[in-house]
């Protein structure tokens, strides 16, 4: 649970409780209820300040049930004395509730937890409409909370939070714990903006937001406290960015890279397209940036396919054009090899030397080139983690492009970092981020993007099929083929299958053998040996297989135009990002196109999912649902580390609110760059304490 209460204004209140204290001295709790909070990761006290609502409930007027009128909403509270599922239809189950007044029916339709927890001898608070039946109070479907036999005075505000919780340990319970300490706690936290400050931003102080997140007096506290406790992070965020930034320019110089107009002209004649305004924007930046001495740090961003690679292309030239090397890092061999390829194809009948380098090309290819790299007579190596090794040195590298850097382990990335600290880099990635997300993750790079499709591009069109009708899926995949088309077909799992999983190899036979086997089928997936992936791939973009069913790996970086036609199954079982990036493999010609989504009925959330890749062709739209549906861990594919987590992730999507923290953040390294002026003490240790980890790891993103 990240933290930002950290730090204790001196003396705790009188009862000797502080931020710091184990939460089993607070008031109303003790060794028991320790234990069940502990479970919760509530071990300090500063912890239950951190422990936020998951959602609020109104809490209308509670009555005695004597008083209770008929279509009223009301809340009531007593004990449960009887129940009674009901088998004939409508399956309903009952209840009958009690208090000192008299009694009132309960009763759920399709709820089938409630029988667990509605058991006789219970109490509980309903509320819901009043109904009359046969003179008889009663309420259909109503809200409830369980309500613990020791909590007898419940606060009567009107918006009640909501607490996740366990079995053991009731919502209820946890208001309680944190209604009786907040007035001991809330004075420790330290203030660390200025009352004019937080004005002019409309924020509340740390303190008040800590207060109207647990305890809202109307409805509209709830958003104001998120958003300034949102603001307190993503302001911390952003510093310890322009902290790592600074610190960055300041120690490291690159090499100035100029471009005249005749090596611009020699390197647009290797395309045989002119750029869009967005790649030529792109390239206008790249160039004014290279011929500055302090190192480029771009991040660009695009959609699959909207050309970013003859952008990276591009950099690298004006590297090679300066007598200086450039090195594409791609985190699979599958890419690097894919990569390699585009780019030999773009340097046909240029001078300009290029080689691969990953783990599995030959002993004595590798050799050469890494000999041709330390003494400077290649210009260009596409490569995977393999160019991180100790023996790989560059004679004079000037530009690096790390494509879908995120996909790097920890490691990896800090050592690309320590590598390469001097050296023009540009960080490339399809995976759609929005932008305010993409500011916290990768803060302190210069944000590019390429937000326009190369010409001719027909949206693909997107359905979601239900598994039952699997062959017909397939019987139009057939006459596709027929016409000339080749197609993907997606699978989860490389060769294990259960029930209801079925793995890419028997997908494979079934198809080959079965309806397909008058077309040429293949199977790739990323256990193949290198040498028969690249050879398949190869056979694939030749038209020589029409069918090509797969695992993830082609997610990015292939391109065959022909490929008009891509199945996705088990559809549920990818993530969001996944599953766009899996379909920009097709729709890479004027074609028609098509991605089909055969899905199982699934819950809620994986059906919105599906539904947003029908309806948004733009991955930054489709993150933005993705983070709303799911969270942004998840979405990027890398949990960020606990301690540096953003608490409202939601809240990036407002458009405002990062940027106004980014701004601030800059402001504030501009005057103070090392945080020593006293007034930033609390914020110099709070960076220290939440973003230690971060700014010694010094990593790239
Ligand atoms: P990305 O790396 O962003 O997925 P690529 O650079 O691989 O995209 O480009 C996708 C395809 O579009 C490639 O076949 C490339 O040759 C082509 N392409 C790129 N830029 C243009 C352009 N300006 N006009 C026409 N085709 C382009
Ligand atoms: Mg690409």
């Amino acid at each position: 649970m990240p933290n930002l209460i950290t730090t204790t204004v001196t003396a705790a209140g009188r009862t000797g409780l502080d931020l710091e204290s184990p939460v089993q001295f607070a008031k109303g709790v003790g060794p028991y209820r320790a234990q069940l909070l502990a479970k919760l990761g509530i071990h300090r006290c500063a912890d239950l300040l951190d422990y936020f609502p998951r959602d609020y409930v109104q809490f209308l007027g509670q009555l005695k049930i004597a008083a209770l009128q008929h279509g009223q909403l009301a809340a009531i509270e007593g004990e449960i004395v009887q129940t009674r599922p009901i088998r004939r239809k409508p399956r309903r189950f009952e209840a009958q509730l009690e208090d000192d007044t008299g009694r009132c029916t309960l009763m759920w339709f399709n709820r089938l937890d409630v029988a667990e927890k509605i058991i006789p001898g219970v109490r509980i608070r309903a509320q819901g409409k009043v109904d009359f039946y046969k003179n008889r109070p009663q309420m259909i479907q109503p809200r409830f909370e369980l309500l613990d036999h020791w909590v007898h005075e419940v606060s009567s505000a009107e918006w009640q939070p909501v607490y996740p919780v366990t079995a053991e340990l009731s919502s209820a319970m946890v208001a309680k714990i944190v209604r009786e300490n907040l007035p001991v706690l809330l004075p420790q936290i330290a203030e660390w903006f200025e009352e004019g400050y937080l004005r002019e931003r409309q924020l509340l102080s740390c303190r008040q937001a800590y207060y109207l997140i647990h305890q809202p007096g109307a409805h509209e506290d709830i958003a104001r406290a998120r958003r300034s406790l949102a603001y307190h992070d993503f302001f911390l965020n952003q510093t310890a960015v322009q902290i790592k930034r600074y610190h960055h320019q300041q120690t490291h110089s690159a090499p100035v890279l100029r471009t005249d107009a005749t090596v611009d002209a020699r390197i647009r004649r290797l395309l045989d397209f002119s750029l869009t305004g967005a790649q030529e924007r792109v390239v206008a930046l790249l160039r004014k940036q290279l011929a500055q001495n302090t190192p480029l740090n771009m991040l660009l961003q695009g959609d699959v396919g909207s050309g970013k690679t003859v952008v990276a292309l591009y950099a690298m030239l004006v590297a090679v054009a300066s007598g200086a090397q450039a090195a594409l890092l791609a985190p699979t061999e599958l890419l690097a090899e894919q990569h390699f390829t585009t780019l030999q194809r773009y340097l046909t009948g240029s001078r300009v030397k290029i080689a691969l380098l990953t783990s599995s090309v030959p002993g004595a290819t590798k050799n050469s080139a890494i000999a041709a790299l330390a003494d400077g007579s290649l210009g260009i190596v596409v490569g995977t983690h393999a160019l991180l090794q100790e023996q790989v040195a560059f004679k004079n590298i000037a530009v690096l492009v790390v494509d879908e850097q995120h996909k790097f382990g920890v490691e990896q990335r800090a050592s690309i970092r320590n590598r390469y600290a001097g050296v023009h880099t540009m960080v490339m990635t399809a995976t759609p981020i929005p932008r305010t997300l993409a500011m916290t993750i990768f803060g302190d790079l210069d944000r590019a993007l390429i937000d326009e499709l190369p010409p001719g591009r027909r949206p693909v069109t997107t359905r979601a099929v239900d598994i039952s009708r699997r062959s017909e899926v397939y019987e139009f995949v057939h006459r596709q083929l027929s016409q000339g088309r080749q197609a993907y077909v997606v699978l989860p799992a490389i060769d294990e299958n259960t029930q209801d999983l079925q793995s890419a190899k028997q997908v494979f036979d079934e198809l080959r053998t079965g309806p397909f086997s008058d077309f040429r089928v293949d199977l790739v997936h990323g256990r193949l040996e290198a040498r028969q992936r690249r050879r398949v791939m190869e056979q694939f973009r030749a038209g020589k297989i029409d069918l090509l069913v797969s695992t993830t790996v082609i997610e990015v970086g292939v391109d065959v135009p022909n490929a008009a036609v891509m199945v996705i199954e088990h559809a549920e079982r990818f993530g969001l990002a996944q599953l766009h990036q899996l379909r920009g493999r097709v729709g890479r010609s004027s074609a028609k196109s098509c991605c089909i989504l055969i899905a199982a009925q699934t819950d809620e959330v994986s059906a919105a999912r599906l539904q947003a890749l029908i309806k948004y062709s733009s991955g930054f739209k489709i993150a933005e649902e993705d983070l709303k549906l799911r969270g942004m861990g998840e979405m990027v594919g890398t949990r960020q580390s606990g301690r540096t987590e953003l608490r409202f992730p939601d809240l990036l999507l407002d458009p405002t609110l990062l940027p106004m923290a980014r701004r601030d953040a800059r402001e504030l390294i501009n005057k103070d760059p090392h945080l020593i002026k006293p007034e930033h003490a609390t914020i110099r240790r709070l960076i220290a304490e939440k973003y230690a980890d971060t700014l010694a790891l010094a990593d790239t993103a």
